[in-house]
Formats: C-alpha cells, structure tokens, sequence
C-alpha cells in the first residue's frame, strides 16, 4: 500500500511539473507574440512619419523651381510636423525606457499645486488653443511633495490627450481639491470620453482605443508613461468617464505631506 501510495503521490508530482512546464510555455510564447506586436507598432510608427518627411524632402528637392511657394510650404509644414511626431516618439520611448528599468527617481519636494498646473498649461497653450481652460484649484492646497518636472509631463500628457480627443470649442477643465490627507487633481474632458470596457487599457503601452488614427496622432505610451511617473511619486492615477456628461476624468492622487494631515493617507483609486 505504502508503494502504491508513493508511486501515487510521485505520479501527481509528475503532473504537476507537466502543468507548470506548459504554464510556462504558454507564457513564454505570450511573451514572444507581445513582443512581435510591439515591435510591429514601434517600426509602424518610426516608419511612417519619416516615410512622409522623405518623400516631402525629395520632392521640395527634385521639383525645387517647378513647386508654387505655397506647395512648398505645405511640404515643409509636413517635414516639420512629422518631425515633431517622431521627436515625440522617441521622447515618450526613452521615458519609458527609464520607467522600465526602474531609472526615475523622483526628486521630490513640496511643490504649489497651483504653480505647477499653471507650468503644464503654458506648456501645452499651442494644444488647447481652439478649446475652453476652466481652473478650479484653490490657492489654500497644501504644498505636495512631488517632482515638478514629472509632475508637469503627467499633467501635459493629460492635457495633450483632452486636446486631442474632446472637439475644439469644448471646454477642459482641471480641478483640484483635498481630501481628508490627499489632494486630487482631476482633468476633465468634454469628448467621447472612453469605452466602458478598456478603461484601464488606456493605461497599456501602444494601447490606442482607435487604432491607426493619424488624424489625431499619438503613441499609446503618453498615459503608461503618466501612470508610471505619478506612480513613481506615490500616487495613483485612475481614468473614468463623467458621469454628469459624455467626457473623459482622469484622476491623480497624491498624499498631503506628513506634517500637514493628521491622519496616514490612504491611496486608492
Ligand atoms: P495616445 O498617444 O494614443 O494619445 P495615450 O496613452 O495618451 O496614447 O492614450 C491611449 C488611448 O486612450 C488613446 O489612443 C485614446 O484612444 C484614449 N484616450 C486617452 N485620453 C483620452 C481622452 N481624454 N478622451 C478619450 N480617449 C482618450
């Protein structure tokens, strides 16, 4: 009996390493097939801008005298434009570059909510030109202990998305207050907003709700990227629509220093 139940407890043994041995076949080709895709994207979009500056380079070239100086300038405005489109590709990679092999490291100190939202809105003045600005962020918010510098890019890249995504016109608003030991900023957008069932996709790298839009053109990274920096500082930053009208809120949540609160914070969504 005694064999039997050792042959029996080696045999189950044996499954279980059988299961754990596809287990980690699966994820292995999991792996392989994500890396394909992103690869896949990733040329898809170096590829294509610099295929536009290209051929907008050799045309202003080889039709230089025969060109009207309007179409000229069409074709330099394309160089540029695509130009911009790859820089930002690239910056958006080495962030998150940095991000992955764990290099941000957050130089945090007490920071003015308001100047700091004042910073990413000079910054993205060109984006929000054709829309509305509403600020609701009282003066009387404690000084958070935050990395201005990511801080900013989070916000812009929130902001670029709200400009990118809500019609001209519309009105972006951003809205901060405290919360017992935290403060939460909000974005608000009067677009589409985000379908119901990729919510928290949107936060996945190269993920785009529609894919191959060039008309509003992006990456999939800026919202990874926003996560992972407001992450880095000890906060959260969550996506949901409105619920008092179509539109996107995205939400940021960071702990109100120690001396400033009575209570530990607690940071959830
Ligand atoms: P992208 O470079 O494509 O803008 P993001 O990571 O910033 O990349 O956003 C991922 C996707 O989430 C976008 O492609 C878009 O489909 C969706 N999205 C982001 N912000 C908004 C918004 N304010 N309103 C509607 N959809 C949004």
């Amino acid at each position: 009996l005694l064999d039997a139940l050792a042959d029996q407890g080696a045999l189950a043994i044996e499954r279980v390493r059988l299961v754990e041995d596809l287990d980690r076949a699966e994820r292995a080709a999991e792996t392989d097939r994500l890396r394909q895709a992103l690869l896949t994207s990733m040329s898809h979009d170096l590829r294509t801008p610099l295929a536009s500056v290209l051929g907008a380079a050799t045309t202003l070239r080889d039709l230089d005298e025969a060109l009207a100086p309007e179409a000229k300038r069409d074709l330099l405005a394309t160089i540029i434009a695509e130009s911009e489109r790859l820089n930002r590709f690239i910056a958006n990679l080495l962030d998150m570059t940095r991000l992955e092999a764990g290099a941000v490291a957050p130089n945090l100190a007490p920071h003015d909510i308001g100047e700091t939202v004042g910073t990413a809105l000079r910054r993205t003045e060109a984006m929000l030109a054709g829309h509305r600005v509403a600020i609701d962020v009282p003066a009387d918010l404690p000084a958070l202990r935050l990395d201005p510098v990511l801080f900013e890019q989070v916000l812009v890249n929130l902001l670029d998305n709200a400009a990118k995504y809500a019609p001209e016109g519309s009105t972006v608003t951003i809205r901060g207050w405290r919360e017992g030991s935290l403060v939460r900023l909000q974005v608000l957008d009067e677009g589409e907003g985000l379908p119901e069932a990729e919510i928290e996709r949107v936060f996945d790298k190269f993920y785009r709700v529609r894919k191959g839009d060039r008309v509003r053109a992006g990456t999939g990274l800026g919202l990874s990227i926003a996560r992972g920096f407001v992450e880095a500082m000890g906060g959260a930053l969550v996506a949901a629509n409105r619920p008092d009208r179509p539109g996107a809120a995205f939400t940021l949540t960071l702990p109100v220093p120690a001396k400033d609160r009575d209570a530990a914070p607690e940071i959830a969504a």
